[in-house]
C-alpha cells in the first residue's frame, strides 16, 4: 500500500515510528512533516536520527532553519521553515543544494517554501488526538513506496 496509518499513544511511540522508518530508509529520500505546532514533527525526527545512529542531541531547527547531521554514509538535513516569511528565502538560503543522493532531508512546514521544494518521497501527517497522536504516512514516489514496503515487513 502507499499509505500507512496508526496511532501514537505517547512520545515513545512517535520516537519508535522514527526509528522504524530509519531502518526502512535509503539515501536520497525527502520526507515532509505536516502537522500543527506541538504535533510531534521534531520528536519523530529525533527518533529517526537516533535510528540512523546519531547519538547526540537533536535541536529543533526553528531558529536556525536547518540542522545537519553527518552520519555514517549519509548526511541528514532537518529543516523547519516555520519562520519563513516568503518562499523566496528557500532559494536565497541555497537550500536546494542540500538535496541529493547522499542526503536524507526532513522538512517541517514545507508549505512555507511554496512550490520551490523538491518533491517529497514520503509525507508524514501528525495530528493531536486526546493525549496522543495519530499519523498517516504517504508515499508519492517509487522510492517512497519502497520505504513503506520495507516498513511493513
Ligand atoms: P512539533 O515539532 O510538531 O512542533 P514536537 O515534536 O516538538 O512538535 O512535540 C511537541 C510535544 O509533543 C513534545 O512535548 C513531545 O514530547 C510531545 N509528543 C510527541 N509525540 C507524542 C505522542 N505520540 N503523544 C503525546 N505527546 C507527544
Ligand atoms: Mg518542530
Amino acid at each position: 500500500t502507499s499509505v500507512h496509518c496508526g496511532s501514537l499513544p505517547d512520545e515513545a511511540a512517535t520516537l519508535a515510528l522514527g526509528g522504524a522508518l530509519a531502518r526502512a530508509l535509503q539515501a536520497g529520500v525527502v520526507i515532509f512533516l505536516q502537522g500543527d505546532l506541538g504535533a510531534g514533527k521534531t520528536t519523530f525526527s529525533r527518533g529517526l536520527l537516533a535510528g540512523l545512529g546519531h547519538a547526540g542531541r537533536v535541536k529543533s531547527p526553528t531558529y536556525t532553519l536547518v540542522e545537519s547531521y553527518p552520519l555514517a554514509g549519509l548526511t541528514v538535513h532537518h529543516f523547519d521553515l516555520y519562520r519563513f516569511a516568503d518562499p523566496e528565502e528557500w532559494d536565497d538560503a541555497g537550500f536546494r543544494d542540500y538535496f541529493g543522493q547522499d542526503t536524507v532531508c526532513l522538512v517541517e512546514w514545507p508549505d512555507k517554501a511554496g512550490d520551490l521544494l523538491p518533491v517529497a518521497d514520503l509525507t508524514l501527517e501528525l495530528e493531536v488526538s486526546g493525549q496522543g497522536r495519530t499519523y498517516r504516512l504517504t508515499a508519492s514516489t517509487e522510492t517512497g513506496q519502497s520505504c513503506l514496503t520495507r516498513l511493513s515487513t
